[in-house]
């Protein structure tokens, strides 16, 4: 009876090439085949890291044929590690499909975790918050993008996109029209990167801060904006919040609410539950 490969699902770094576990590098010296979405930028990898592989094409684009061959290969005994150009297979990358053939076909998957640029955005961002929702890539299109956004917007987890540099702006601006020009986001550029970047401000802040310099559009992005607020305090409208803000800023809290309330006529429980969540920020 012939025994079947493993194949590996292997984590790299998303920029700084030192950002490799032990592990990996264990594993990606050991394996007969090193399946890459592009052969040349994993090859680099592996020069850097002193390792010569026998490398093979998976990418969107025939996924399933590369990985129908490579489950042969598995079949046959050997061992395969699948790495995407960044981070972590299957996460807004290549792979989900390779997988599943290889757990129909009952070959053994073993993951071995390691970079992950929503994860290591989220980890220095700060939001204390419970949950978060992974969405990835927003469409590339105005009009569908602008409803997949519509469709988060009482979504209470933090939300984290993907976004590429040309399209940055635009997905801000529409954020700050679907989600509300209020809510906190976190620009995570570069990250592990010479110039990797942290910019917090709101979703109405951000377009211009990203038009101001060139350089603010560069490079990649991660986008964490804050999830929707409770009922009660969303029932305070945009400019009843801005007021609460301002004098959050000058006054302590119960005088600030209480004015709040005078001024805008918005309920005064609404403005308290939403001066804390302002504080605790
Ligand atoms: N599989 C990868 C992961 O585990 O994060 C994601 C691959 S996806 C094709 C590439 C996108 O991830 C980029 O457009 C950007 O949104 C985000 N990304 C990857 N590396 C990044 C970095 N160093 N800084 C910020 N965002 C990054």
């Amino acid at each position: 009876m012939s025994h079947s490969g493993t194949l590996y699902v292997v984590a790299t770094p998303i920029g700084n090439l030192r950002d490799i576990t032990l592990r990996a590098v264990d594993v990606l010296q050991a394996v007969d085949i090193v399946a890459a979405e592009d052969t040349r930028h994993s090859a680099h990898l592996l020069t850097h890291l002193g390792i010569k592989a026998k490398l093979v094409a998976l990418h969107e684009h025939n996924e399933r044929r590369a990985g129908e061959k490579l489950i042969a290969e598995l079949r046959a005994g050997k061992s395969v590690a699948l790495v995407s150009d960044a981070g972590t297979p299957g996460i807004s990358d290549p792979g989900a499909v390779f997988v599943q053939l290889a757990r129909e076909a009952g070959i053994p998957v073993v993951p071995l975790p390691g970079a992950c640029a929503a994860i290591t955005a989220l980890s220095a961002a700060g939001f204390d918050a419970p949950h978060f929702l992974f969405y990835g890539f927003l469409p590339a299109s105005g009009a569908q993008r602008r409803k997949a956004l519509e469709a988060l917007r009482d979504q209470p987890a933090v939300l984290v996109f993907y976004e590429a540099p040309h399209r940055v702006a635009e997905s801000v601006r529409d954020m700050a029209a679907a989600l509300g020009e209020n809510r906190v986001l976190l620009i995570a550029r570069e990250l592990t990167k010479t110039f990797e970047t942290f910019y917090r401000c709101t979703l109405g802040e951000a377009e211009a801060w990203l038009l101001k310099d060139d350089h603010h559009q560069r490079g990649e992005f991660v986008l964490l904006v804050e999830g929707a607020l409770a009922p009660e305090a969303a029932e305070v409208d945009e400019n009843s919040a801005r007021i609460l803000t301002l004098l959050l800023s000058e006054l302590p809290l119960k005088q600030a609410v209480k004015l709040a309330a005078e001024i805008t006529g918005a309920k005064k429980n609404a403005l308290y539950d939403l001066a804390l969540e302002l504080k605790s920020k």
